[in-house]
């Protein structure tokens, strides 16, 4: 920004603090600009200077600051509740940072539509509570639900470990509210399932990383509550086995199962043994899967899921299984699964972590393949594996020597984009694009996808004010 724009900015900031309050915008040295320079693993370029920080309690407030930053041209960076990993909401321009988190509140549930219509910047989990005491069941959970804002997780279209059953965030999402850049209030609060109306306006947003308008309000998808939980823990020898044994679960537990989530050895061992815990199953398997239904009878559930791994032990697709007795030995199952958050503990560990996604069918030989790239390009790499592989999502964490340069690690990322490209994957499944993955959109999408984008961003955001630098 020159000169001539910082002090432009600095003036529509005062400009607004004296229109909306010194409350809801504040500007350097008023509030606390730390926590709005970094995202659960990226930090802002140093020394990036902040115009200021609104903190909007309505929509009006936020149509508000976007007109007059449309028209002062001054870039807008929205944040939610900062537990992205992709850079999404990190800025990286000087930029008035918006921040969601006092737009919080749940403002009706209707259990006979099964919605929840509530404010962007609500705590995720929150809306999973207030969903729970309704006898109901919002189904979007990830490790970040303490803090991350459900008008984040609509932007970055999150996924999680129940996707396989309900769907990532876009399908739980029936309606929103939008301010686009020039303060338009796009008021799109639909309650039904069905509903054919033209284009699905809300699918351009959701996913588009504030980039395309601002989410103010949504209406939540809701579910009966399930009434059981069965997990399981299973070995198979290898991939082969695995396709089948999906293929056999499916058809076993119908619509059922919700979790399939996958563990290479190199994971198993870094959530079980490293981390100081007791493998529930002897190392030395193929690949793990925990495996868990959510149901509607807790008797007849959980004998129904004995009987089918029993089943598979006796066919000898399972080589071991071990079924959760309890709640503590479910937990203690899941603990493996979601020990990433644990890995610092671990001393030097995976630090590199890719999201990718690839056909189902093709994972067990790109595990290969990758690993093999990776080994001859560096043989000082140690790679983990592990994923939500119904989904066909593969997770990717790669241990790089402490004093690799950035330069070192960006020739990794290339590495990893161009063959998940090459295997006609996408490079980013469940994280987004943000700031981290932009250089590499173009492994996962045509020259004509991406023009088509540029032209969506164009006309909502002709000025190029919303979150510069991301996505596209
Ligand atoms: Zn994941």
């Amino acid at each position: 920004m020159t000169p001539d724009r910082q002090a432009a900015g600095a003036v529509l900031i005062r400009t607004l603090q004296e229109e909306l309050g010194a409350s809801v915008i504040q500007t350097p040295g008023e509030a606390d600009f730390a926590r709005h320079l970094r995202d659960f693993t990226n930090e802002a370029p140093q020394g990036l200077q902040l115009l200021g920080i609104a903190y909007p309690h309505t929509t009006e407030q936020v149509a508000h600051i976007l007109r007059a930053c449309h028209a002062a041209n001054v870039p807008v960076t929205p944040q939610g509740g900062l537990t992205g990993i992709a850079g999404g909401a990190v800025p990286v321009v000087p930029s008035l940072v918006l921040s969601l988190e006092r737009m919080r509140g749940i403002e009706e549930l209707d259990t006979n539509a099964r919605t929840m219509t509530v404010l962007a910047g609500t705590v995720l989990e929150t809306v999973q509570n207030a969903a729970e005491e309704a006898d109901l069941f919002f189904p979007l959970d990830l490790g970040g639900r303490g803090t991350a804002q459900i008008g984040g997780n609509a932007a970055t279209n999150a996924g999680g470990n129940r996707v396989l059953r309900y769907g990532m965030m876009r399908d739980l999402v029936l309606g929103l509210e939008v301010v686009l850049a020039d303060g338009t209030v796009v008021s799109s609060l639909n309650k039904m399932l069905k509903n054919n109306a033209g284009y699905d306006l809300k699918n351009l947003f959701i996913g588009s990383e504030g980039t395309l308008g601002i989410i103010t309000r949504l209406v939540l998808r809701l579910f009966p509550k399930p009434r059981s939980a069965v997990t399981g823990l299973v070995a198979v020898a290898d991939y082969a086995a695995l396709l089948e044994l999906l293929r056999a679960a499916s058809s076993a537990f119908g619509a059922t199962l919700a979790a399939f989530e996958v563990m290479w050895p190199e994971f198993y061992r870094l959530g079980t043994t490293a981390l100081g815990r007791t493998p529930p199953l002897p190392e030395g398997h193929g690949i793990y899967v925990l495996l868990e239904t959510l149901g509607t009878d807790p008797q007849r559930d959980e004998t129904r899921f004995q009987e089918v791994i029993a089943e598979l032990l006796d066919s000898g697709l399972l080589q071991d299984a071990v079924v959760a007795g309890s709640g503590r030995q479910r937990q203690e199952l899941w603990a493996i699964r979601d020990c990433p958050g644990e890995f610092p503990k671990v001393g030097h560990w995976p630090q590199l972590g890719f999201d990718v996604s690839l056909p189902a069918g093709r994972i067990g030989d790109f595990v290969e393949h990758s690993r093999r790239l990776l080994q001859e390009h560096r043989p000082d790499l140690a790679c983990v594996y592990f994923g939500h592989l119904a989904d066909s999502n593969l997770h990717l964490s790669v241990r790089v020597p402490e004093q690799a340069s950035p330069a070192e690690i960006e020739a990794i990322e290339e590495l990893v984009y161009r063959a998940v490209g090459e295997w006609g994957g996408s490079i980013s499944a469940e994280h987004g694009i943000g700031l981290l993955k932009r250089a590499f959109l173009h492994y996962s999408r045509s020259p004509a996808e991406m023009e088509l984008m540029r032209a969506f961003k164009r006309t909502l955001d002709p000025k190029g004010i919303l979150n510069p630098g991301k996505v596209i």
